[in-house]
């Protein structure tokens, strides 16, 4: 893959660097074409900076070469903390050209995490980067400018959000609180140097999740590592590696080493291959070891389904369709084999013990998730949801940093109470949601069944939404998938924070609507999601029909006698509106 051309192919969108002193923020600043005015002058249109999740792929002097993996910008900042010490050098070998990486954990006594500097009041470099990159309407030049009083036709026209709030100015010491207060995480382990730390919380933009990984059917370690660079180009700001198939650990490695943004897993299924895929075999320490593995490679986050317990069971069999989660299932099945309680339920404090000594988040993972809208909040998923404000609160106690995940498949009525649940029996700990689906027919097309839901429980409060692709229910994701879910979940993510009255989220699309009523069809491709798609779009509307003498106020869609944006532009000369619509 030529990783250079996917990364920097558009000139007009380029990543800059923010910040003083030692601390640089990645951002993409979207170039803008100047406005032609009626008096035959040009108005400049300043850039307009939007949120990074490529890291230093986007950067032109980078070296891009995956095996030699990103810099290591939060070293020093780990080191300098002066409370994890060296636990080993990986080995190099064949699959893993890493090797000769130091290995880190806590000194005794020490937990390193977020959670515990935030609530001894430390604002870390981790929580002063978050506060830069999620700055947006302060990095546009529009903070406190943005105004539901505003002229209509000015960039800083602000709709009112719902529910209102005054201001999404992101200081250092309003991360630190909304950390401490367990409404935040910012996932970041200590064995992740190459992370650019990102915040999950309902105060902050909300974000999404890409799954990958390989199955014992299919996909490669250069595939996934494809994959990985595919999400962060469309915008994934966090991603799950969820390979159950070979090599599971090296393709992690080659993933954690080159990703800049948050990597998650779900450790059960590495054990699960630990003991051959026999779910009955399974056992604490074989658990056990496998989370100090994947925390020593520097997983940020891992999905653990603690809450899946033995009385929810009988309600689960009784549904239409069962368990959908593989990790819900999987424990299952070992707790009827054995007539116990679920291991990791049991051991709960041991694993946030593990997890304290390397700051690995938790997502308590939502085993019993309905898998069909007929299944929707009943008594399993709604008793899980209960037991996971429990854990997330002992979790909290070791200074672990927590979020809950979600559903699943739930009609657009019922997602309210899912919310309102979430927030109230864990505390309003991130919620993190795969979709939901809003219907169960839509196969092929589940990524915007998933998308409906995740824009209304995103506006509602949850965090995180996980992506879902065309391939849903069908088969493992490609690279064209991942792109497609990731575009569509960016813009489930976007319609939510507009929805909330984030100003840079208005201005983004105030900058998008005034290039389109002015016909400038460049700036209009490039703020956009998918700017490739769209400028692929456009050229075959430029190879369909003979421009004009270069006229370009129409497109084909309607030709320019029905060209309405061509007709307002003569209504307001007519009006003589003079705002920032005021474009030949
Ligand atoms: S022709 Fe129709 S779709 Fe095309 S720019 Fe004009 S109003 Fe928009």
């Amino acid at each position: 893959m030529d990783i250079r051309g996917l990364f920097l192919d558009n000139p007009r969108r380029r990543r800059i660097l923010v910040g003083g002193g030692a601390l640089k923020v990645g951002l993409c600043e979207v170039e803008l074409d100047s406005t032609r005015l009626r008096d035959g002058k040009t108005r400049p249109n300043k850039p307009v900076r939007i949120y990074d999740t490529c890291g230093a792929w986007a950067d032109p002097d980078f070296h891009f070469d995956t095996s030699k993996g990103l810099p290591k910008i939060r070293e020093p900042w780990i080191e300098r903390r002066g409370d994890t010490e060296a636990a080993g050098v990986v080995a190099h070998s064949e699959k893993n050209p890493f090797g000769g990486r130091e290995v880190r954990r806590a000194k005794s006594g020490e937990r390193p995490t977020q959670l515990a500097y935030a609530k001894r009041g430390v604002v870390t470099p981790e929580m002063e980067y978050v506060a830069l990159r999620e700055n947006l309407a302060l990095l546009n030049g529009v903070e406190g400018g943005m105004s539901p009083d505003a002229p209509r036709d000015s960039l800083l026209r602000q709709h009112r959000g719902s529910p209102n709030r005054p201001d999404f100015k992101i200081t250092p010491e309003f991360v630190r609180g909304e950390v401490a207060a367990g409404r935040a995480i910012i996932p970041a382990n200590i064995n992740h140097p190459e992370l650019e730390p990102a915040a999950i919380g309902k105060n902050f933009l909300t974000k999404i999740n890409t799954n990958i990984g390989n199955s014992s059917m299919a996909s490669s370690i250069a595939e996934e590592v494809e994959k990985m660079l595919w999400a962060i180009k469309w915008g994934s700001d966090t991603l799950m590696d969820l390979s159950t198939g070979a090599d599971i650990s090296d393709t992690r490695e080659w993933i954690v080493r080159n990703c800049p943004t948050p990597v998650g897993t779900v450790p059960l299924y590495q054990a699960l291959e630990r003991v051959g895929g026999i779910a009955e075999d399974l056992t604490w320490e074989v658990y056990r070891d496998v989370l100090i593995e994947q925390a020593e490679q520097g997983v940020d986050y891992f999905t653990v389904h603690a809450g899946v317990l033995s009385k929810f069971l009988p309600a689960a069999a009784r549904r239409m369709a069962g368990i959908a989660s593989r990790g819900g299932s999987i424990m299952a099945k070992w707790m009827l084999a054995h007539n116990r309680e679920n291991f990791l339920f049991e051991h709960w404090d041991d694993i946030c013990d593990i997890m304290s000594r390397y700051d690995v988040s938790f997502s308590i993972g939502d085993g019993l998730r309905p898998g069909a809208i007929a299944d929707a909040n009943d008594s399993a998923q709604l008793g899980e949801l209960k037991v996971q404000g429990e854990l997330c609160r002992r979790a909290w106690a070791f200074g672990v940093q927590v979020m809950c995940e979600g559903p699943g498949h739930v009609p657009l009525q019922m997602i309210n109470e899912n919310m309102d649940c979430q927030s109230e029996w864990c505390s309003e700990a991130p919620f993190y949601t795969l979709g939901p689906l809003v219907s169960d027919i839509a196969a092929g097309y589940d990524h915007i069944t998933a998308a409906i839901g995740a824009a209304v429980i995103g506006w509602r409060g949850a965090a995180m939404l996980c992506y879902v692709t065309p391939k849903e229910h069908l088969g493992l994701p490609e690279r064209g998938d991942v792109r497609e879910g990731v575009v569509t979940f960016k813009l489930a993510a976007h319609a939510a924070d507009l929805a909330k009255g984030h100003p840079a989220a208005q201005y983004r699309d105030n900058a998008m609507s005034l290039a389109r009523a002015e016909f400038r069809w460049r700036d209009q491709i490039n703020l956009s999601l998918d700017p490739e798609r769209a400028e692929s779009f456009r050229r075959k509307n430029d190879a369909d029909f003979i421009r004009d003498n270069g006229e370009s106020h129409h497109c084909t869609m309607c030709g320019p006698k029905f060209c309405s944006m061509r007709a307002s532009i003569e209504i307001k000369e007519k009006f003589k509106t003079c705002g920032e619509a005021d474009a030949l």
